[in-house]
Parts: C-alpha cells; sequence; structure tokens
C-alpha cells in the first residue's frame, strides 16, 4: 500500500513538475531555477525530474553527473575517462556560480594548479566575467550543455547540435575565440548521437574516473577521502562548483589540493587533445 500510495503521489508530482512554465514540455532537464539560482537536480527540494517513473530511486538515476548508471565503460560511446596522460586532471561542472567559482578559482590559485571547468551554457551567458576569470588565470573550459539537459542524448542530433552551440556562443560571447575542445554530457548520460554531434562540433566527450558525488552534499570529509583515496595517475575528478550548495567541495577541495600536488602533477586539460 505504501509503494501505491507513493507511486501516486510521485505520479502528481510529476504532473505538477510538467505544468510549471519554465520547463521544456515533455522533456526533463533535470534542472530547477530557485531563488538563488539554478539547480540541477542535486537538492533535496529539487524534487524528481517529471516524465521518470522511478521515483522511488530519487535523483539518483536521473540527476547529477556523479548520478549516472552509465558509470563502466561500455556506456561511455568512446568517451574519455582518463587525462590520457599520467597527470591527474580536476574537472569542475555546472557553474560558473558567482558564490563557489570564486572561491575555487582562489584555491586552485593559491596551489598553482590549473584545472577544467565544464560550464552550463545558460551560466556562462549570466556570468560572463567568470568565464573571463576562469580563462584568464590558465584554466581550460568545456561545454555542459545550455540548461544541464540529462535527456539532451535523446533528442534530434539537430537539437543537440543547436544545444553545443549555443552554449559555445554563449562563452566565447564571454571569451572570444576561447578553445572548447571537451564536452561533458550531463548525468553522463552518454548516446551514440550526443558523442557523434560534439565530434563533429571539434570537441573530445569527456567522462570521469573518480566521482565522490559531491551533488550530493556527503560533506566535506567524505568528498576529500574519495578523491585521495581514489586518485591515481591519469585520473579525471568530477567535481562540482554549481548547481546547489557547494561549500562541502570548496571545504573539500583546501584539504584535498596539498595532499594531490605531493602525489601528483595536476594539469587543466590540453585544447589540443590528440
Ligand atoms: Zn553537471
Amino acid at each position: 500500500m505504501t509503494v501505491v500510495v507513493a507511486a501516486l503521489l510521485g505520479s502528481a508530482y510529476a504532473l505538477g513538475r510538467s505544468l510549471v512554465p519554465d520547463q521544456v514540455p515533455g522533456l526533463s532537464t533535470g534542472a530547477t531555477t530557485g531563488a538563488d539560482g539554478p539547480h540541477y537536480a542535486d537538492q533535496p527540494s529539487g524534487g524528481e525530474p517529471s516524465g521518470t517513473p522511478s521515483a522511488s530511486t530519487g535523483p539518483a538515476e536521473t540527476g547529477q553527473d556523479g548520478s549516472a548508471p552509465n558509470t563502466g565503460t561500455d556506456n561511455l560511446f568512446g568517451a574519455h575517462a582518463t587525462s590520457g596522460s599520467p597527470r591527474l586532471a580536476l574537472t569542475f561542472d555546472d557553474g560558473p556560480d558567482p558564490r563557489y567559482t570564486p572561491q575555487v578559482l582562489a584555491l586552485l590559485r593559491e596551489y598553482d594548479v590549473h584545472a577544467t571547468f565544464c560550464v552550463v551554457g545558460e551560466n556562462a551567458q549570466n556570468h560572463p566575467d567568470l568565464i573571463q576569470a576562469i580563462v584568464n588565470e590558465g584554466h581550460t573550459l568545456c561545454n555542459h550543455s545550455w540548461h544541464h539537459d540529462v535527456g539532451l542524448g535523446a533528442r534530434s542530433a539537430d537539437a543537440i547540435r543547436a544545444d553545443l552551440l549555443r552554449t559555445n556562443a554563449a562563452i566565447r560571447a564571454a571569451v572570444p575565440n576561447a578553445p572548447i575542445v571537451w564536452y561533458r554530457q550531463p548525468g553522463g548520460a552518454w548516446t551514440y548521437p550526443v558523442v557523434s554531434v560534439a565530434r563533429q562540433l571539434g570537441m573530445t566527450p569527456l567522462h570521469w574516473s573518480v566521482d565522490p558525488s559531491d551533488w550530493e552534499l556527503p560533506g566535506a570529509g567524505k568528498i576529500t577521502a574519495t578523491v585521495l583515496t581514489q586518485a591515481e595517475p591519469g585520473s579525471v575528478v568530477l567535481l562540482h562548483d554549481a548547481g546547489g550548495n557547494r561549500q562541502g567541495t570548496v571545504d573539500a577541495l583546501r584539504r584535498i589540493l596539498p595532499d594531490l600536488t605531493a602525489r601528483f602533477e595536476l594539469e587543466a586539460l590540453p585544447t589540443d587533445p590528440t
């Protein structure tokens, strides 16, 4: 009985969500917009994206990057999961965000570390100053779709192409000629079309190999422990500087950087991938 009631409530909730005006009709992006900026299905109050029947599993099925079911290599469609060198690459997704991106940039500066920022188009449009700061400080960029559309890979090639181009245009409105040679699919929900279109547009699909699920807010201690335990040469570490409350990630980064820089050479993913 409890399950039935939960399912009914879930359906009613999904229906209600579908009536929210700024939702894309018939398609879940996993994103909502709160008073303090966009949330990308990472917050407990963010709710389950509409159209997802498995409400009982929570956002883990469809939510943030680290939640993707595609954690094995079978579903990556050739997306890179390592740096391709002995160096370790830190990646920061979903920004830029005026609350957290400057804190991340300051910590990276303090440890003389360069990283890669997988930015969301609408956030790039809203915060061009932060895109400029990212580039000016020697970090590299990765396209992370316009609106963090976890379902983008299921859309038509034309729709995917338009989304990726719109995102690149927003980035280049802030930094003309900015190299954007990486694409990371939200939720890691890779499909053959999204990989193909990204490649056609000159971007290499980028996954990850170390995922502390920081968007689930496990606390700085757990984020730190996961990264330091799993890091190895060539790791691509998935972190988030936006999409919700990221103070835990910032606090973890403060603990992670002294250790990682002692053990590894860190790099921003190159803008000339081979
Ligand atoms: Zn993301």
